[in-house]
């Protein structure tokens, strides 16, 4: 790792501001290390010239006054973001070669405020998963690995390339998207923070849609000053997406503050279930000490219905990505299969059928059982009646206290190949599909190592529209963990 790639976004900027060094040679410092890693997988297209385009105006820009707020800053963005004339798949064969021909609003932003783009990062097919295996380019390898092992470990998902990334330093900061976890979970896995805002805070426009009602892009970065700074590029009202939030960006940075004196933390009795490691609940048990050391206050409080989240959320979202990914039938994007005289609905389906993989496939035919005529009210109606319940519970929860406090993940990174079961999968997210359920605005943030040496993150959930709250425990935890730990370079 050369003395640049192990710099924050924050000292990056400083440095560039401060004529420390040039952002070209930021750019080149990345484009180095991204070139150096290609076995972890984590990018599926490298774009150096665009971070080098961007670098240069920076540099240029330096001269002549203002620097925007990332100017020269170069940044991984998911493959789940529409980049112009640049591949965006999704991590889905039936997207493949796909370029758009637009940019998200979240990327222009992020390009608005001077940042450049290394490349794009592998992650789950269409955002369903949890450990980046069902990409069509193939897993992302985690740069970490157990003590005294060499097993390939995941990375987390679906933002795994993402997550992979800036634990192995090959981008300082990076887009994630999180629709029932997979910014938090990955950035649990390895070490990293990372933050999904109030749903609707970040623009939906021009990133694949997974579940609409649930789908957030946010940043992961290495601390959470970093989070702070890249959201408030990324995030703002935007038109072109009716759900939207017509609310002002709070300048996050410079609201961080880690005195959380009068604060009152929630700790969720549902959140202790069985199964869990104890090191897990020693974890949380550690993060307490840490906010009430920060001046906060304890209290129990009571989200009674958890236990029906993960099932909701497995109803809500393949439900919704059923329908979302109706679009791809071989007319519009990327591959089209057309059989021997086929006609065209013999066309429709070998495309999917070849486009698709499993876990994708098996959303899709969730989806459509739940919402068939026989089984709407069943499922589908009922899952819409608990989740209100569920965003119940948060808002009853929050008169009593002002974060909510919980480990991110129940275990800590897994093997590659070691889970095949697709519940044991979904189980991952037990802890942070239901903010998401809630459209709340939650964050993981690095407390410390596990037995065997791997990363296990905090999560914080706040109240909506309460961004602030969350970094700054986020910070308070930071200050006190002292998590500095890094892979040891093996690629
Ligand atoms: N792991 C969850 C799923 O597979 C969440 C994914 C996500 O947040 N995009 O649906």
């Amino acid at each position: 790792m050369s003395e640049i790639t192990g710099k924050t976004i924050a000292e990056l900027r400083d440095g560039i501001r401060g004529g420390h060094f040039s952002a070209r040679e930021v750019a080149e410092a990345y484009n180095a290390a991204v070139a150096a890693a290609r076995l972890l997988n984590a990018y599926t297209v490298e774009t150096p010239e665009d971070a080098l385009a961007a670098a240069d105006a920076a540099d240029k820009a330096r001269g002549s006054g203002e620097l925007a707020s990332l100017a020269g800053i170069p940044l991984g963005i998911k493959d789940l973001f529409a980049t112009k004339g640049v591949n965006t798949t999704a991590g889905s064969k039936i997207l493949k070669d796909f370029k758009p021909p637009y940019e998200s609003t979240v990327t222009a932003n992020l390009r608005k405020a001077g940042a450049g783009m290394l490349g794009k990062l592998n992650m789950d097919e269409f955002a369903m998963g949890s450990s980046n295996e069902t990409s069509t380019y193939g897993p992302v390898i985690s740069p970490w690995r157990r003590q005294g092992s060499n097993v390939g470990l995941t990375p987390g998902g679906s933002s795994g390339g993402s997550a992979a990334a800036v634990a192995a330093s090959i981008a300082p900061g990076v887009t994630g998207t999180d629709t029932g976890g997979s910014i938090r979970q990955p950035a649990s896995f390895v070490g990293i923070s990372g933050i999904k805002p109030t749903y609707g805070r970040c623009s939906r426009w021009g990133i694949v849609s997974f579940a609409s009602s649930l789908d957030q892009a946010g940043p992961m970065a290495k601390s959470v000053r970093d989070c702070a700074i890249l959201l408030e590029a990324m995030a703002g009202f935007d038109p072109k997406d009716p759900t939207s939030l017509a609310a002002p960006v709070p300048k996050w940075e410079a609201g961080l503050s880690s005195d959380l004196r009068g604060k009152r933390v929630g700790i969720p009795k549902e959140y202790r279930i069985d199964g869990v490691p104890g090191e897990i609940d020693a974890h949380w048990e550690q993060g307490i000490e840490w906010l009430k050391d920060a001046g906060a206050t304890p209290v129990e409080i009571s989200l009674p219905h958890t236990k029906y989240a993960l099932p909701t959320y497995y109803i809500i979202a393949p439900a919704e990505a059923s329908s979302n990914l109706a679009r791809y039938d071989g007319v519009r994007y990327g591959l089209r299969e057309v059989p021997e005289g086929g006609n065209l609905d013999a066309m429709y389906a070998a495309t999917r059928a070849e486009g698709f993989g499993a876990e994708v496939k098996r959303r899709i035919m969730i989806g459509t059982y739940v919402l068939s005529a026989g089984f709407y009210d069943a499922y589908f109606t009922k899952a819409q009646k608990v989740r209100a319940l569920i965003k119940q519970d948060f808002r009853k929860a929050f008169e009593r206290c002002d974060i909510i406090l919980t480990p991110t993940a129940p275990s800590a990174a897994f093997g590659i190949g070691e889970t095949t079961d697709p519940l044991a999968m979904y189980l991952n997210d037990v802890f942070a599909v239901p903010a998401s359920l809630a459209g709340l605005p939650a964050m993981s943030v690095p407390g410390g190592l596990d037995g065997q040496g791997l990363p296990l993150g905090l999560h914080l959930i706040g109240n909506e529209l309460d961004e602030q709250g969350v970094l700054n425990a986020g910070l308070a935890i930071e200050e006190r963990a002292g998590f500095t730990a890094r892979p040891e370079r093996w690629w």
